[in-house]
């Protein structure tokens, strides 16, 4: 295949003549994005980019995925904006394989992936944390079928927000799938476009509280009335922020604690960190 040339990469990854191009404006605007926040020009953002990005490798097109967006923009802010520690919550419901890969072994990027599990693309068990000086940096929370707020947003309260806050990232990241959305035909989660708003909240609340900018990305969401009711939710929560609402610790995240609080210091598992 030409690199500008159509062809399928995967039954899932298939490219038109445009496909180049168009995966280069959506990586550039992940980066436009990232310039405009680190830069002060704004300190919330959201680009709602097409194709996606999250499950690009960086030798391999998939899951509809060409360039890794947000992995793109993550590597920018490192590597050209001066910072040292960016955060990433991915909170589509399938796994952030690509963006898992390309941090895994990096203790510059805490990345944290809520993803139906087992489904595609079958990565990102809980027992995944990252390996050599990434180690504990990869935070895998697998949920089942049929999972709802009560599951994703005790997760976010109880998980990541306290190992995101030890570790003081200077940006704020979201791969804002919304297909984990009750009506979604790629999922079997059961969130609403207001679930996606309070786990929007917590984001703000954690940027706000570290004096950080919050970005994010568009990845994943294929029924169109519940993905613009949760982008515009998302949105208005994003710009308006206020205070998150509690929930109490789900048995999931009373397991997920056991794992993560091994390196990140969190109530559900003691409070202590180890290193
Ligand atoms: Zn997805």
């Amino acid at each position: 295949m030409s690199e500008r040339g159509g062809g399928a990469f995967d039954p899932d990854t298939i490219a038109s003549e445009g496909t180049y191009e168009a995966a280069l404006h959506a990586a550039g605007g992940a980066v436009a994005l990232v310039e405009a926040l680190v830069g002060g020009v704004a300190s919330v953002g959201f680009c709602g980019l097409r194709p996606p990005g999250h499950h690009a490798e960086p030798r391999e097109a998939m899951g509809f995925c060409f360039f890794n967006n947000i992995a793109v923009a993550a590597q920018h802010a490192l590597n050209a904006l001066g910072l040292e520690r960016v955060f990433v919550l991915d909170w589509d419901v399938h796994h952030g394989n690509g963006t898992n890969d390309v941090f895994h072994a990096s203790p510059q990027v805490l990345f944290a992936s809520i993803h139906q599990y087992p489904w595609y693309p079958g990565t990102g068990p809980l027992t995944d944390v990252g390996s050599g000086d990434g180690e504990g940096y990869s935070i895998n929370l697998p949920v089942p079928s049929g999972a709802g707020e009560d599951v994703w947003l005790s997760l976010v309260e109880h998980v990541v927000m306290p190992a995101a806050r030890a570790f003081e990232p200077q940006l704020v990241l979201i791969s804002a799938g919304f297909d984990a959305h009750r009506d979604d035909p790629l999922g079997m989660c059961m969130l609403e476009a207001s679930s996606f708003a309070s786990m929007a909240v917590w984001m703000r609340s954690l940027a706000d509280s570290l004096g950080v900018p919050v970005g994010a990305m568009l990845e994943g969401g294929y029924d169109l009335r519940a993905l613009a009711a949760s982008c515009a939710a998302t949105l208005g929560a994003l710009r308006d922020g206020g205070e998150p609402s509690s929930v109490e610790p789900h048995p999931l995240a009373v397991e997920a604690a056991r794992v993560v609080g091994r390196r990140w210091p969190l109530p559900l598992a003691g409070g202590a960190a180890t290193s």
